[in-house]
């Protein structure tokens, strides 16, 4: 099979010929049909993840079918549908895992960081990191939905927000085209923040209810003169301009991270204690999580804007995102 991987940190895409991998015990193997190439390969690409095993094939976003079974695996169907995301599997163990909190487990594997991931033709995920895809969501639009889609869906569902809440989203980009659609679907006031009067028509589109045009003004003032946010999703990897909206929060509101950027947040306590105000931030969510994103997506019609490039051209695909030019995820497809 064909495969793309990285051999050493800061190495580039070599396309290889591998054998095909066989599953484990408590394994599947994955026929891939589609997968996502997401900012965070950027960890394996340039070796900014500690401790991980070259050569490595990136991808955790993936959509296929199983395709073998191993030992002790009772979930899952040969041919069925599935997907896998960032989160890999856990070891059912520790703290968090013996209540349940998967998503928190100590010993969480990545998918793509611990084992191979989606760049490559066949790949082989631990059994619990595997979720069911409904049959009419198309793999392409289906895989980015598992890290990005998933991000911004369980962040939102999970951020307290209830119908007829303003929900503002910080950054119109891979991360913020789908929350303003779940915003918007979940039944929300969907506010869009983005940069240039030029966004509006597809922030719009999306189904904002309003957009503010972050450089044109302050947007934590423009939020106050619409009663401030429930909830500001701030998507945008900019910790300053993610800094400056704490104040466009409503009382007993949230900002909620899920863009990861290295920069600190630079936020005072008074910004935070008169108004009861939190920062919380969100990782993705179990392969279950992934499961009812896929399903909310495609009862919705949420659906990402992809730009498709074979698996062989997947150095070109990831330049296209690591550039900021993918409009806006880009997806390798299999031959
Ligand atoms: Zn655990
Ligand atoms: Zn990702």
């Amino acid at each position: 099979m064909i495969a793309v991987q990285i051999s050493k940190a800061g190495g580039n895409f070599e396309v290889v010929e591998r054998p095909i991998p066989e599953p484990g015990r408590g394994q599947v193997r994955i026929k891939v049909d589609a997968c996502g190439v997401c900012h965070s390969d950027v960890l394996v690409k340039e070796g900014l993840w500690p401790g991980i095993q070259y050569p490595r094939v990136p991808g955790h976003e993936i959509a296929g079918r199983v395709d073998k079974i191993g030992p002790d695996v009772t979930l899952w169907k040969q041919g069925q549908r599935v997907g896998v995301g960032w989160h890999g599997g856990h070891c059912f163990e520790c703290e968090p895992c013996r209540r349940g909190d998967f998503v928190l487990c100590q010993r969480e594997k990545v998918t793509a960081i611990h084992f191979d991931g989606g760049y490559q033709e066949y790949m082989v995920a631990p059994a619990e990191a595997v979720a069911s895809m409904p049959d009419d969501l198309p793999a392409d639009q289906a895989a980015p939905l598992l890290c990005a889609g998933i991000t911004v869906y369980n962040s939102l569902r999970n951020s307290g927000a209830r119908g007829g809440d303003l929900v503002a989203v910080q950054g119109i980009g891979g991360l913020g085209h789908l929350g303003i659609q779940y915003a918007r679907q979940m039944g929300f006031r969907t506010v869009a923040i983005g940069r240039g009067a030029d966004k509006q028509g597809l922030a719009k589109k999306l189904g904002a209810h309003e957009y503010i045009d972050g450089a044109a003004g302050s947007p934590a003032e423009a939020l106050q003169k619409l009663g401030g946010a429930k909830v500001i999703l701030a998507t945008a990897p900019d910790s300053k301009a993610m800094s400056a909206l704490i104040d466009g929060v409503a009382p007993n509101g949230k900002l909620l991270v899920v863009g990861a950027g290295f920069e600190p947040l630079s936020i005072t306590p008074l910004q935070l204690i008169p108004g009861r105000k939190a920062i919380q931030g969100w990782p993705s969510g179990t392969a279950r999580d992934s499961e009812d994103t896929l399903l909310y997506s495609a009862l919705t019609g949420v659906r990402p804007m992809i730009e498709r490039y074979p698996l062989e051209k997947a150095a070109e695909g990831y330049q296209q995102m690591i550039g900021g030019k993918a409009r806006f995820r880009v997806v390798l497809t299999m031959s």
